[in-house]
């Protein structure tokens, strides 16, 4: 059962509250860090950039998003354990990831394991940038885009060699407890060429370490191609599942945050791509995630609506408002949008036999694997009619 806490005068559950703390960040005092440092995956407050989080009751992992001002703080109850808190009432208590060595690791050719991928939550292993993105090129690049930016901005991240990515799986499977892997790279131009290379990766990664070894799945985030079969190498090489992301689905907004996809790609390829694999592979095989918070919320779900009705699976982001955006003004919407996001999405999930990508305390900034497992607490007896209205609508 998920608890609920009251926040200003309002109920919220649990994943109510990993919307609000992903959008607003939260006080993270070095006390608490010295507290759990010698046990905990968890870096101190003086590096905001690291990829650190905290387990909410219910294995809810959340993205430890450090601000100062922010109304909700981690800090330590009177028997020295973690809790947060709420305006300086205690919500619930915390937990976090057990350290491993993942991040000491250096790769064959010397390239440290964290500059390729990082790990999230308790066993999801998320590659993030394994090649450039090509919409630099043209100055086409998406406005919420961290690993561009980083780019940009001269960190020379790395392309790990087909055989780094299978050498970092192999040594997170044995030695970090990695059940889950996700294959994130930057946008080629040339859609055959984004699905080879994945298809090539794929096979290394089969003949290095098996896919058979790895506990929970492996998907894939691709650009849609404009010939939509040529995503089935993907498959066909191993992919329990592809994501063709729409972020969001106003086609103003999408040409102005995602201007490269936008113009080369568009909601229109985008979903033939989706349509294709949902009919040709079955249900459950083809995700697209939403960043919740951008859009309004009536937007969003006439989306999910879309998408599930085809059996692909409408995933679900939250935004973070990352600092120097062009959004960076932009409030994170209200309790209210996200709690009526988690229901229609866990209803969503119920009506059409949707099983969305993702694992108990996984992943950091998306919820809906955490939808999916607590579906109940989400949408109580009164709140699936209710939901059950909005998708017969
Ligand atoms: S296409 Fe992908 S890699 Fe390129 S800017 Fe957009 S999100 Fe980043």
């Amino acid at each position: 059962m998920l608890a609920t806490c009251d926040i200003d005068g309002q109920s919220a559950n649990l994943l109510d509250i990993k919307c609000l703390l992903i959008g607003n960040g939260m006080r993270y005092p070095q006390r608490v860090y010295e507290a759990v440092s010698a046990w905990a995956q968890l870096e101190p407050p003086s590096n905001p950039y690291s990829c650190s989080c905290i387990i909410l009751p219910g294995e809810i992992a959340v993205h430890l998003t450090i601000n100062d001002t922010s109304a909700f703080a981690l800090d330590l109850d009177d028997n020295g354990q973690v809790c947060l808190l709420h305006n300086g009432m205690r919500l619930t208590e915390v937990s976090f990831p057990l350290a491993t060595t993942y991040y000491d690791q250096l790769t064959s050719q010397g390239r440290p394991f964290g500059s390729i991928a990082v790990l999230e939550g308790k066993s999801l292993m998320a590659f993030f940038y394994m090649w450039p993105c090509e919409y630099i090129r043209t100055k086409e690049t998406c406005e919420f885009c961290f690993q561009v930016r980083a780019d940009m901005a001269g960190f020379n991240l790395p392309s790990p060699s087909d055989e780094e990515v299978a050498e970092i799986i192999g040594w997170g499977i044995e030695h970090a407890g990695v059940k889950q892997v996700q294959l994130t790279a930057g946008t080629k131009f040339i859609g055959r060429d984004e699905c080879q290379r994945y298809a090539r990766l794929l096979g290394a990664i089969d003949r290095i370490v098996g896919l058979d070894k790895i506990p929970a799945e492996i998907y894939c985030y691709v650009t849609a191609p404009k010939e939509p079969a040529l995503v089935d190498q993907i498959l066909d090489a191993g992919a329990n599942r592809v994501a063709h992301d729409l972020h969001v689905w106003d086609r103003k907004l999408h040409a102005r945050i995602s201007p490269g996809h936008a113009r080369h790609v568009g909601r229109d390829g985008q979903l033939r791509a989706l349509e294709h694999i949902a009919d040709k592979y079955g249900p459950n095989r083809a995700f697209s995630s939403f960043v919740a918070g951008i859009e309004p919320l009536d937007s969003m779900l006439q989306g999910a609506e879309y998408l599930a009705s085809r059996g692909i699976v409408p995933a679900f982001s939250v935004w973070m408002p990352p600092a120097g955006s062009t959004h960076a003004e932009h409030r994170p919407p209200s309790l209210d949008y996200y709690s009526q996001a988690l229901r229609e999405f866990a209803c969503l999930y119920r009506r059409h036999g949707l099983n969305p990508p993702g694992i108990a305390a996984g992943s950091h900034v998306s919820i809906c694997h955490d939808v999916y497992r607590h579906a109940d607490d989400v949408l109580g007896e009164s709140q699936a009619e209710k939901g059950w209205e909005y998708v017969n609508a």
